[in-house]
């Protein structure tokens, strides 16, 4: 028996043929170098709740005011993870249902917007998300989103064009936060804009709430309405997401998430969320959130070192933005040959792209994984060294090179096992 049928039997045994993929992506999990800023390790803990029989139960409603009976335990894993939400971020509410990110989007539109409204956020090329206004999504589509973004001599967000627009435009939703930004989010100079402008404030810290929670980036808490978070991402706990407020935007969240937009929760996810907050309660998850920004600043010198262009110029937190223009490879193909070189990464638009966004000019890449299975900073230059060759061979067709790397990589990897998988 492979590790991978010793940890899931009863599915080896049932399905075989889903067993064989899902032994497949724990072995390419643990020997590829995964850089995608939006993605993590969760531990094993965590993986053990999501896959509990939670999963079997219908809990309409919230803790004690439910419309389904049988909820002598369910009430308490919710109850849990809200007080663990209020206690790790510091805030009056939450709300733990969402089912991810964007349907979380949605219910804050649901609970202070109409149709047709104007709610203004970052444009998606510029490092915003689908969720803020973006055309394509149902939050451009049934809103009128305005757009704001980064500057283009600095790549940082242009406070003067967002003040300018919300006074101009009056949006009811003001987003900050976004997929794509290097650099720590100013939430008091959004707090002051807000409120000037009258509209209600949105961090949406999918990105960062692990560094929130750690320490390493600082807190939207008193300056925003509300906080919207996945729970997925530097926070590294289930793919979900929580909404938080203060206690005056309490109920107006709750009744947009249930009975606004959503049925029954997922218990099972809920669960895992009481355990990654747990985890993000204790001093070692302090220590992961600040070696994530501590990698992350690491590697982007060892980047720049060897001429690559980073926007901004550099990072604050987790994700690193790479214009590929001066390397001449497109971000596509640049993505494509990192991920025979066994590197994860994905392509992304860089501000004011001259590329189209299914083939745009960057990739986006980040420190989170590598940081959960135990890389530092002695590990940036290395890693920058096998990014750097993989983009030269990208250019010129050097397969041999890619192959060569991704050996490499996989050593590495051996050394430090990813929590979660089968050894
Ligand atoms: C990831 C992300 C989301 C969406 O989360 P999903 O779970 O993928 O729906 C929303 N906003 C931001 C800023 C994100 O980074």
């Amino acid at each position: 028996m492979t590790a991978s049928q010793l940890q899931h039997p009863a599915l080896a045994a049932a399905d075989p043929e889903l067993a064989a993929l899902v032994g497949a992506e724990e072995r390419l999990q643990a020997e590829t170098l995964r850089l995608i800023p939006s993605e993590n390790y969760v531990s094993a803990a965590v993986l053990e709740a999501s896959g509990t029989v939670l999963q079997n139960k219908y809990s309409e409603g919230y803790p004690g005011r439910r419309y389904y009976e049988g909820q002598q335990n369910i009430d308490q894993v919710e109850t849990l993870a809200v007080e663990r939400a209020k206690a790790v971020f510091g805030v009056d509410h939450a709300n733990v249902q969402p089912y991810s990110g964007s349907p979380a989007n949605l219910a804050v539109y649901l609970a202070f917007a109409e149709p047709g409204d104007t709610v203004m956020g970052m444009a998606l090329p510029m490092g915003g998300h689908l969720t803020h206004g973006w055309g394509v999504s149902a939050t451009g589509k049934w809103f009128r989103g305005v757009q704001y973004g980064v500057r283009q001599d600095t790549g940082l967000i242009d406070f003067d064009q967002v003040r300018e627009l919300a006074l101009k435009e009056r949006p009811k939703v003001i987003f900050c936060g976004g997929t794509a930004l290097p650099r720590t989010i100013d939430f008091a100079a959004f707090g002051e804009i807000a409120r000037e402008s009258g509209a209600v404030l949105v961090a949406d810290v999918a990105h960062i709430a692990g560094l929130i929670a750690g320490g390493a980036h600082p807190s939207p808490v008193p300056h925003v309405d509300v906080i919207s978070t996945t729970t997925h991402k530097t926070l590294r706990g289930p793919r979900g997401a929580m909404l938080m407020s203060r206690e005056e935007h309490a109920k107006a969240l709750d009744k947009a998430v249930f009975p606004g937009l959503q049925g029954g929760p997922h218990n099972q996810t809920t669960a895992a969320i009481a355990v990654a907050l747990r985890e993000a309660s204790q001093p070692s998850f302090r220590d992961y959130a600040h070696a994530v920004v501590a990698n992350a600043k690491a590697l982007a010198e060892a980047l720049l070192a060897r001429g690559f262009d980073l926007v901004s110029g550099g990072t604050d937190n987790h994700l690193i933005l790479m214009d590929l223009t001066p390397k001449q490879v497109p971000g596509k193909i640049a993505a494509k040959a990192l991920d025979r070189a066994g590197i994860v990464v994905n392509y992304n638009t860089v501000p004011y792209d001259p590329r189209k966004p299914f083939d745009p000019s960057g990739i986006r890449i980040g420190t989170p994984s590598l940081t959960s299975r135990g890389l530092r900073t002695e590990h940036m230059a290395t890693v920058a060294d096998w990014i750097d060759r993989a983009v030269a061979a990208a250019g010129t067709g050097d397969e041999q090179t890619l192959t060569a790397i991704r050996a490499e990589v996989a050593d590495l990897m051996a050394a430090f096992p990813a929590p979660g998988l089968p050894v």
